[in-house]
């Protein structure tokens, strides 16, 4: 084996960006971006450290089945045949006894997910989910509501956006490379980043103007924006004329939320918010309110992002040079992938977690995930009694973690397929070790913007450990529970050269540049006749019909936070640029070596008053969780709030990098495992007490 150069797609976070990969022999020797997509060879930390993972020993080499009770950590290592052979058999059973639905699956989300989505129809049953329910929900349903397109559906212009408006993602710092350039790039072209936060960040500091906001008033300041672009004439009225309903509505709801009520909410002077509104009126349409992203903030939350929506909608930035382009496949150039999925029957069961029946307003696409503790431990609507997670880690992720436990103890099978030992999977009954993306090749995926394509994940080198591709695990259990048929190939290059029929190209193509592009020009829809938003009405709705005939209001007053008691903060959380918001990457040899431990973030101020000293290691309690963490004194946070990275504090002993260090957010967010009104979870409710350890 020579040195070469291969194309493929990184998995070390969810942002899925294009890369290169330079192999020596069967070793990788460096990864870049990929420089046809990304216009350059950069990459985030993280991206860059994915050659850590693969000669990593601290992750599950062979199959593993539990020896001991769940979590004791006691394993027996075992065949493909044996691992499959006892995991088809339980669900065989489960199956007999309590019908196909009681099985469910969830996994990381994102574009690669047909194996796992055929699979579980494939049984029979209705219940997949994914990691996004718990935290990206909110903006998902909202931005349906309003303009019938998914949190994804649009891409982002920032190259040609005059104006970007940031309520709290951090583009800068917990990052997503190609996003990241694009702002940067934003910003040399003269763009304007206005940042809106409780704490400054990186983005703050590369921001134009940055908004030290009061936790929990964000709905306020964007319902006083809204105010002052109806009240001075600032939007598109020929954009809200022609692809709008509700505006009449919109205009009555928002009169009494004045700048003036906005400044005693969010402690944002009224003046700054009368020019950002005029600011942003005078750059339509190539403005940006950033939809969101890790958005699970506060009850109300899908009523800031439906406020953010409508903001988008009334500067008509909908299909605007700078604005917000409408996705479009490969099936609007006439060349769609052919589908495992579409090729296997609709379950018709309803679904456990009650999207589209206990709320109805809720799009089942990513379900639930908090929702599944409740059903474990109250067997309503039925019973659930199989989990396979795929690459997903729950117990690292979902709020209150010991709860979650204590309901997967009423599961007869736990499944977790995985490149890491996750906390899931060290409670699991069985691990089925997944290859890492550098050893393997992955189904075509489409990529969806203004010039459609194909992307290919390509393995760059071969297995260092007995674990297998995604594609084979699947096909070999859907083989042992007598649904083989829905997986018509035997080989990833079969199923590829499968996925393109019709399409005129082949795996080789892919050889060039990693992707495919299907047309030289952007497609851009006339904004006069030709804009699609798949609402009841075709037009963005800022009064909903789906919600209204739900019984969920298309408005909400706006209501005070939470009143935080003497000696509480609330407590908020993100990513760095070398952690993943799970817990992929703490572990990771080479992000380890630079952050291997979190720390807490409070206002000077407030250190004085408690006698916390930089460094002091202090505990954290709510509602008698404890967590212990060093502190990081600082004036850049808002008084009321106390700031820690996520992902660290972790359990499973084997992944000794990052075993214990740092504190858990999720074990102090308890009783979080809730359905906000948008289907998040409102993981910032969460209030703690900060004091120096003894
Ligand atoms: S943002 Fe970084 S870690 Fe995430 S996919 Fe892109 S390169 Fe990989």
């Amino acid at each position: 084996m020579g040195s070469k150069r291969v194309y493929s797609i990184c998995a070390m976070c969810t942002g899925r960006c294009p890369i290169v990969v330079d192999v020596n022999g069967n070793e990788v020797e460096h990864i870049w971006g990929n420089p046809h997509l990304l216009g350059g060879y950069h990459l985030c930390p993280r991206g860059a450290a994915g050659k850590a993972l693969l000669n990593d020993t601290e992750r599950p080499q062979t199959p593993l089945i539990r020896d001991g009770e769940r979590g004791s950590g006691k394993w027996k290592s075992v065949s493909w045949d044996e691992a499959l052979d006892y995991v088809a058999e339980k669900l065989k059973k489960i199956i007999d006894t309590y019908g196909a639905k009681s099985v469910v699956l969830s996994d990381r989300g994102g574009a690669i997910t047909e194996f796992e989505k055929t699979f579980i129809a494939a049984i029979g049953s209705p219940n997949y989910f994914n990691h996004h329910a718990a935290c990206s929900n909110s903006i998902h349903n909202a931005h349906l509501s309003v303009a019938g397109l998914a949190r994804n559906g649009v891409t982002y212009d920032y190259k040609n956006c005059k104006y970007l408006v940031s309520f709290g993602r951090n583009l800068l710092e917990s990052l997503v490379t190609g996003e990241a350039k694009n702002v940067i790039d934003m910003i040399d072209n003269g763009g304007k980043l206005i940042q809106i936060d409780v704490r400054w960040n990186y983005t703050a500091a590369k921001a134009d103007r940055f908004f030290l906001i009061n936790p929990g008033t964000d709905y306020a300041l964007a319902l006083a924006l809204i105010h002052v672009i109806i009240k001075d004439s600032l939007y598109d009225s020929d954009f809200v004329k022609r692809w709008t309903v509700g505006f009449e509505e919109l205009s009555n709801f928002v009169k009494p939320y004045t700048p003036e009520f906005a400044e005693k909410e969010t402690g944002i002077p009224a003046a700054e918010i009368v020019k950002l509104a005029h600011d942003v009126g005078n750059a339509k349409p190539s403005v940006i309110f950033h939809l969101g992203w890790m958005t699970a903030w506060y009850s109300n939350d899908f009523y800031l992002r439906r406020a953010i929506c409508s903001l988008n909608a009334l500067l008509g930035v909908y299909e605007a040079k700078g604005g917000l382009i409408i996705n479009k496949g490969p099936a609007a150039v006439g060349k769609p992938l052919k589908s495992l999925l579409a090729q296997v029957p609709k379950p018709k069961d309803p679904r456990f977690d009650g999207c589209g029946t206990k709320y109805p307003h809720l799009s089942g696409q990513w379900g639930l995930a908090q929702e599944l503790a409740h059903v474990l431990l109250t067997d309503d609507p039925y019973p659930v009694r199989a989990y396979i997670v795929f690459r997903h880690d729950p117990l690292a992720s979902l709020p209150d973690p010991d709860f979650f436990r204590s309901a997967f103890k009423k599961l007869d099978l736990l499944v977790s397929i995985d490149v890491n030992y996750s906390e899931t999977g060290w409670f699991s009954d069985v691990i089925l070790p997944e290859d890492t993306y550098l050893e393997r090749t992955d189904h075509v995926i489409a990529r969806n913007g203004p010039k459609p394509g194909y992307i290919l994940r390509q393995a760059a080198v071969q297995r260092r450990f007995d674990t297998r591709p995604r594609w084979w695990i699947f096909k070999e259990l859907a083989n042992r529970l007598g649904v083989g048929q829905y997986f018509p190939y035997n080989s990833i290059e079969e199923l590829i050269a499968w996925q393109l029929e019709g399409t005129g190209y082949k795996l080789e193509d892919f050889n060039e540049k990693g992707y495919i592009e299907l047309v030289d020009k952007p497609i851009m829809w006339d904004r006069t006749d030709g804009l699609k938003f798949k609402t009841p009405s075709g037009k963005i709705e800022f009064i909903s019909k789906k919600l209204e005939d739900a019984g969920v209001p298309s408005f909400i007053p706006y209501e005070k936070p939470i009143e935080l008691k003497p000696g509480r903060f609330r407590l908020v959380t993100s990513k760095c640029a070398l952690h993943t918001q799970g817990r992929t990457t703490s572990n990771n040899r080479l992000l380890n070596e630079y952050v291997s431990e979190n720390h807490l973030y409070i206002h000077e101020d407030k250190a004085v008053e408690l006698g916390i000293k930089e460094g002091d290691l202090l505990e954290v309690e709510n509602e008698g969780e404890k967590q212990y963490i060093k502190a990081k004194l600082t004036k850049y946070i808002h008084p009321d709030v106390v700031f820690m990275l996520h992902g660290f504090g972790d359990d499973v002993p084997l992944r000794t990098r990052s075993f214990g260090k740092g504190a858990s957010d999720i074990r102090l967010q308890k009783g979080l495992a809730k359905v906000a009104i948008g289907g998040n979870c409102p993981y910032t409710e969460c209030t703690v007490s900060v004091k120096k350890a003894n």
